[in-house]
């Protein structure tokens, strides 16, 4: 288990990490989530041994790992770019590191075949780099990471350069080969949808401070705060005052469970139905194709504008019914 306890960093005046407490258990999956610049890739940095940290500790299994060097550390790391050695085939890239730890030839060669097969390239040990597509180039970094059999892989938003279509494919294929191998991981992203896809746990970092640690579930149902809820991308929020578990966002009142006093109201997607029986009249002001559905933007007869997603083409102009679904209906204070 990695448990890291009050981990601090500054550069200069910039403060990179701020007191960060984390632990992730055996076989975990955790993405570390937030915008660029706060404070994931000096996390990751730290934990490697790459980074000296101010303060707090780095521990594996309850012992403090300070004095290890980066390689004596079991870790794998993977960054965006990977850089594979242009000169060498598959093979040569993927057996690096163990010939670095001097492997025998023959487990060598094993090992390779192993991983090629894990990462579904069964039989290209002798491909040459220069060969080989952006999805397979990122395979075999991968492969190059996992073949020394690290105790934790640490990845680096891993998927940066590849276009969405072979993202969107690559990272459900991640998340079942991490399964597979039972490997602990730390997962560091700015995409929200990516972290989701992979992780079992999603650690939210902003300005070097972690906000939430939860699964997915728990953060979609009750992030934080606002940093968070707007990070998820719910833009429908409203400021709002709780009186008597109800806040009045003067074209509807919606249920809240917070104690009386000045609050946002975030409605997430699913809180906004379109519904011929509805109370509640917009008007679609546009709209954007989201594959399997459209995602419209609305106004009530208030004023206020909504984004409500749509099963079929909404025309601007048009008028539609919708409804409130409480359990989508987030109060949040700060
Ligand atoms: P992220 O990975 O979330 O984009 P980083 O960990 O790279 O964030 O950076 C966190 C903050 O620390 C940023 O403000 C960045 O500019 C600063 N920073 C990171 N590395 C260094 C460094 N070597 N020297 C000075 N500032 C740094």
């Amino acid at each position: 288990m990695l448990q890291l306890k009050g981990l601090s960093k500054h550069y200069g005046r910039i403060v990179a990490l701020a007191d960060v407490d984390l632990e992730v258990a055996l076989g975990e999956t955790v993405a570390v989530l937030g915008p660029s610049g706060s404070g994931k890739s000096t996390l990751l940095r730290v934990i490697a041994g790459l980074e000296t940290p101010d303060r707090g500790s780095v521990r594996w299994d309850g012992a403090d790992i300070k004095g290890l060097p980066v390689h004596a550390r079991q870790f794998g790391l993977m960054f965006q770019d990977y850089a594979l050695f242009p000169h060498r085939d598959v093979a040569g890239n993927v057996g690096f590191g163990l010939r670095m730890a001097h492997w025998q030839p023959s487990d060598i060669e094993r090992r390779i075949g192993e991983v090629l097969e894990l990462v579904g390239l069964a039989g290209m040990e002798h491909r040459r780099i220069n060969q080989l597509s952006g999805g397979e180039a990122q395979r075999v970094a991968l492969a190059r990471t996992l073949a020394p059999a690290p105790r934790l892989v640490m990845l680096d938003e891993p998927l940066g350069s590849l276009d969405r279509s072979l993202r969107e494919r690559l990272i459900v294929e991640l998340g079942e080969i991490f399964g597979r191998i039972e490997t602990t991981v730390l997962y560091v992203t700015h995409d929200q949808e990516e972290a989701f896809t992979i992780a079992d746990r999603v650690a939210v970092m902003r300005d070097g401070e972690l906000v939430q640690a939860a699964t997915p579930e728990d953060l979609w149902a009750a992030p934080a705060g606002m940093f968070v809820s707007d990070f998820l991308g719910f833009t429908n929020r409203f400021p709002a005052t709780a009186i008597d578990g109800q806040a009045d966002l003067g074209w509807a009142r919606v249920p809240v469970d917070i104690a009386d006093g000045p609050c946002q109201v975030v409605l997430r997607p699913d809180a906004l139905l379109v519904d011929i029986a509805g109370d509640i009249p917009v008007t679609i002001v546009g709209s954007v194709f989201r594959g399997d559905h459209y995602l419209a933007r609305a106004t009530t007869e208030s004023g206020a504008e909504l984004s409500i997603s749509m099963p079929t083409l909404p025309h601007a102009g048009e008028r539609v019914l919708i409804r409130l679904d409480p359990a989508g209906v987030l109060a949040l204070i700060e």
